[in-house]
């Protein structure tokens, strides 16, 4: 049997399946209680404690952006507003079992309704609602095996963070889930971890229990009892293209010694160490806001100033690129409240937020103005006029090396007028297909128009690069495309100047660059923006990239 999902994490992971099941049976509509309400409501906070506390303790044991979303999640247990719905579903005489499920499952019916980030937060409201009713119950949720005797592959209709973040690399071979997108924390997770991942795979908790399954990371194919020959070829080929892209080190530079850059993307001080050891030349994409999420106050300048500090040692003498706060839409900041917003994304996000919070941004424009050397870039700058604000808020803080990013097409399209106020821009590609073809990006059902070979979004690059040239002036890539080795070299030939990726990917694309010429490049590129459609396009650029074969990419 063969199911297909969406390739998150690559790589070829096999072994026996585990079937994450968690079942927690509903608690029966109208369910009432003996006893007094007080002491029903009084269960109730000592369920919803219990869960808090032990996400809280698991967040701290796993450390780095585990660490994050379970306090996030421990937040998002304790809620008042949830809370104060449970204790009044309670004094209308439903027992506590059933006050939680009804709050919990409401509330993630909201915002579930909401799509992007937070719709897909509302899987983890679920998770949340059975564990906090499982302890009311007295029930065990079943844990993941400990100390399996081979790693397994873990299949399940969606992970939560709280499943995930204590697993071993050593445990489990791959993952599989039904739910999730590119942005889901499965895939956050299984990329951080290196582990191959599949996510949006229709029927993958029919899988048997037990049953041999090989997993595709790079393709999205999860095939169940493969022929032992089948496994042998692909872990084959896998370590084959390991070991080839391994050979390649230093820094990017095309096979005609034209550099570019190979730049990490990471999201707080304990991503710096495997940037280092994959060779990252600096980091082109710092997402602060990182350091914000699941906090009920914003980081002081002083923890600031030393996570910043910390990435530039990590990189001595290289690029540090730090993004301003980008939080609201799919990235909520506890301490800066949301506006009620029909389109959260098309609302006040990014610098448009970081814009009403002046307390907040002058903390971290202070923090960032005392690490000499460091640059700054503004996230979801759609005009001229804002990108000179920023500008110019930067300069009375004393910082001199200011960009912005490129993810609303207005931007592309205007590129030339930013430039002129600014000293560099970054491509977000994940953004700018979002809007370019507005379609979410956190939704897996409009995964093909977040397709960064989409001819479109390669002219809005296109445009940028070229803007950029004219200036004189940086135009790097840190969204997802870049991580895509024959992508990168269409990237390089379209002008782009540096690319930020993922650490995990940074082997792939230097060993990608390193086998062809600029003017290979530039073909690929040319070719590329003919396509007529994004298969259309990946294949004509191809033709110009033979080194990628050769290479096994
Ligand atoms: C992007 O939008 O491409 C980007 C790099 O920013 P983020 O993914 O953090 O929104
Ligand atoms: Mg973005």
């Amino acid at each position: 049997m063969n199911l297909r999902g969406v390739g998150v994490s690559p790589g070829i992971g096999h072994g026996p399946s585990y079937v994450l099941t968690v079942s927690v049976p509903e608690p029966p509509e109208g369910a009432t209680y003996t006893g007094e309400a007080e002491q029903e409501k009084e269960r109730a906070m000592v369920a919803l404690t219990q869960v808090a506390g032990e996400l809280e303790s698991r967040g701290n044991r796993a450390g780095g952006e585990a660490e994050d979303i379970l306090k996030a999640q421990a937040l998002m247990v304790e809620d008042p507003g949830l809370v104060v719905k449970v204790r009044s579903l309670i004094d209308r005489g439903l027992a506590a079992p059933r006050a939680v499920f009804e709050a919990f499952t409401k509330y993630r019916d909201v915002l579930a309704g909401s799509g992007g980030y937070l719709g897909e937060r509302a899987a983890d409201l679920g998770d949340l609602r059975d564990r906090v009713i499982a302890v009311l119950n007295g029930q065990d949720i079943p844990g993941l095996p400990a100390a399996p005797a081979e790693p397994y592959v873990l299949v399940a209709r969606d992970l939560a963070p709280a499943d995930t973040a204590l697993l071993s690399r050593d445990d489990v071979a791959a993952f599989v889930t039904e739910e999730g997108g590119p942005t889901s924390h499965t895939a956050i997770m299984a990329r951080s971890m290196g582990v191959p991942a599949v996510v949006a795979c229709p029927g993958a908790t029919g899988i048997a229990p037990g049953v041999r399954v090989m997993v595709d990371g790079t393709s999205g194919e999860v095939r169940v009892e493969p022929a032992e020959s089948d496994v042998a070829d692909a872990v084959g080929a896998a370590t084959a293209r390991q070991a080839a892209l391994a050979s390649w080190t230093g820094p990017g530079v095309t096979a005609d010694g034209h550099s570019v850059p190979l730049l990490a993307n990471v999201g707080g001080p304990a991503e710096l160490e495997a940037a280092v050891a994959a060779g990252a030349e600096g980091i082109g994409l710092y997402r602060s806001e990182f350091l914000f999420l699941g906090r009920s106050e914003p980081p002081s300048a002083e923890e600031q100033r030393h996570a910043y500090r910390a990435a530039q040692a990590a990189f001595p003498g290289g690029t540090v690129v730090v993004r301003t706060l980008d939080g609201g839409a799919d990235k909520p900041l506890a301490f800066l409240p949301m506006p009620a917003e029909e389109n959260p994304a098309l609302g006040e996000r990014g610098l448009r937020r970081f814009a009403r919070f002046p307390e907040v941004m002058d903390v971290q424009l202070d923090a960032l103005a005392s690490c000499e050397g460091v640059r700054v870039m503004a996230p979801m700058v759609a005009t001229a006029e804002e990108a000179a604000w920023f500008a110019r808020e930067c300069a009375e803080k004393g910082l001199t090396d200011v960009g912005v990013m490129i993810e609303i097409p207005s931007a592309a399209l205007r590129a030339a007028d930013l430039l002129d106020r600014v000293d560099f821009v970054s491509i977000g590609t994940n953004d700018l297909s979002q809007y370019a073809f507005a379609a979410d990006r956190g939704l897996g059902a409009m995964s093909a128009l977040q397709d960064p070979w989409q001819p479109a979004l390669l002219d809005l690059v296109a445009t940028t690069a070229l803007a950029a040239a004219r200036a004189g002036k940086p135009c790097g890539v840190c969204g997802e495309a870049s991580a895509d080795p024959a992508l990168a070299c269409v990237l390089t030939g379209l002008g782009v100047s540096s690319l930020s990726m993922a650490h995990s990917a940074l082997a792939a694309v230097r060993a990608g660059l390193a086998a062809h010429t600029m003017e290979q490049c530039e073909a690929a590129a040319d070719a590329a923006r003919t396509g007529s459609s994004a298969a259309d396009a990946r294949a004509r650029a191809r033709v110009h990239l033979p080194g990628l074969d050769r290479l096994g990419l």
